[in-house]
């Protein structure tokens, strides 16, 4: 029997595919490392920005709706202020979120299909512009 592990890295956030009215199509919306923070009154609205690859129409991917401002911490806030790399990646790479608003990212798939398992012992390879896939084999 063989076992084999397969470790997926991120190169960069994988692109939200949407529909974009410029192109009349959809296209790839790739994040632009931005957040946005608007204030209402007293509430914030928190978004990333997103960009179409192919006209660069902005998308906003809503994180906080109406939120007030004392309920997030305050280093999270700042960091949404400063388009924090580390806050960025977390969000942008929130699948869930993601599917929330109703977005399909083709993220699994296309990394599954492309793994060859009759590698060597360990390979690393890059897929597309945004995995790198090690696959590690063990025989048992
Ligand atoms: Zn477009």
């Amino acid at each position: 029997m063989q076992i084999v592990n397969v470790d997926i890295q991120y190169l960069s956030p994988p692109p939200a595919i949407k529909y974009c009215k410029k192109c009349g199509k959809k296209t790839e919306y790739v994040c632009s490392g931005l957040f946005r923070v608007n204030a209402q009154r007293k509430y914030l609205d928190i978004w990333l920005i997103y960009k179409c690859s192919n006209c660069d129409s902005t998308w906003n991917m809503t994180i906080y709706s109406r939120i007030n401002p004392k309920s997030i911490a305050s280093e999270i806030l700042e960091g949404f202020h400063s388009n924090n790399g580390e806050l960025v990646e977390k969000y942008a790479m929130d699948t869930e979120l993601i599917q929330n608003v109703n977005v399909n990212q083709n993220v699994d798939h296309s990394a599954h299909q492309k793994i060859d398992h009759h590698g060597k012992n360990q390979s690393t390879r890059r897929v597309g512009n945004f995995f790198m896939i090690t696959i590690f084999e063990c025989s048992v």
